[in-house]
């Protein structure tokens, strides 16, 4: 079964939200970054919510989601758009601590640092935003970003449970955001719904569709806009990496040619590596000149 993503309104309007199943993504991620996993969560978690923020996009839009929370994990990074691709990668995949047989995501992340989310909204400027993490709560940390970045009342639920084996049971996630002309009456209702949002990952176990779990906090009240896939996609290609050696400058690649006679280029998002061989960084010379 493919990962989905489901955009809807709830209350004539007053309420949108974004609700998607991330399990495939995250196997992808595990395979592709040989993750650990309480790193498996982090990663999983920091994807889901940028998918989710992905949707919020429109056509070429796209956003990096970059967290540093000087813990173990290191840096987190994610890319996302609105057609529901994304990749990411952490700085250490052999990251593991849990506790009380639970994935401890908090010490995976460290809580002392930022989370910066850049949006490319393919104006003339990037449009990015900062905010110091407080918990190490990844749910928490967005809702707090939701609330001072971007000015909308949200709640966000973000679960992922991982096997023995280190393969995702489930991963996925919820935003609820209150749009202008909410009514005190859908704050109260949201809040008495907390309480199985909080438990996401249970619900996605429980619940295969995600219109089934709609259904559970919205009762009848909701309706479906959009539909769609999402997947772990990396655009990365050769000639993206050309671009990159190439603005290393001439004086620079020289040496590389001179020195090394090749260059390896690894792809830190999905780990290919490309080898641009003597006659390549020669094509590319030849383009700076
Ligand atoms: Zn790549």
């Amino acid at each position: 079964m493919k990962n989905k993503l489901i955009k809807a309104i709830a209350f004539d309007g007053r309420i949108r939200a974004y609700i998607t199943n991330t399990t495939d993504v995250t196997n992808e991620a595990i395979k592709t970054h040989d993750l650990w996993p309480s790193a498996a969560s982090v990663l999983s978690k920091t994807m889901t919510v940028g998918l989710m923020m992905g949707a919020m996009l429109k056509g070429e839009e796209a956003l990096t989601i970059k967290i540093d929370g000087n813990g173990p994990i290191g840096n987190v990074v994610i890319d996302s758009d609105s057609k529901g691709n994304v990749r990411g990668y952490v700085d250490k995949p052999h990251v593991h601590f849990s506790r009380k047989q639970t994935l401890d995501d908090v010490t995976t992340l460290g809580y002392n640092g930022y989370i910066d989310v850049v949006k490319d909204l393919k104006l003339k400027d990037l449009y990015s935003s900062t905010i110091p993490i407080q918990s190490g709560d990844l749910a928490k940390e967005f809702t707090y970003y939701f609330a001072m970045s971007e000015q909308t009342p949200s709640v966000v639920a973000l679960g992922t449970m991982i096997n023995e084996d280190n393969t995702c049971r489930v991963s996925g996630g919820m935003i609820i955001q209150l749009m202008p002309g909410h009514q005190e009456s859908d704050i109260v209702y949201l809040e008495n719904k907390y309480e199985i949002l909080n438990k996401f990952s249970t619900l996605l176990t429980e619940h295969q569709d995600l219109t089934e779990i709609l259904k559970l906090v919205f009762d009848d009240n909701f309706k479906v806009l959009e539909t769609m896939d999402v997947r772990f996609h990396c655009d990365c290609t050769k000639e993206k990496f050309s671009a990159g050696i190439a603005t290393l400058g001439s004086e620079e690649i020289e040496k590389i040619i001179e020195e090394d006679e090749q260059a390896e280029v690894i792809c830190h998002y999905c780990n290919t590596q490309y080898l641009f061989s003597k006659e390549d960084l020669q094509n590319i010379l030849k383009g700076i000149k």
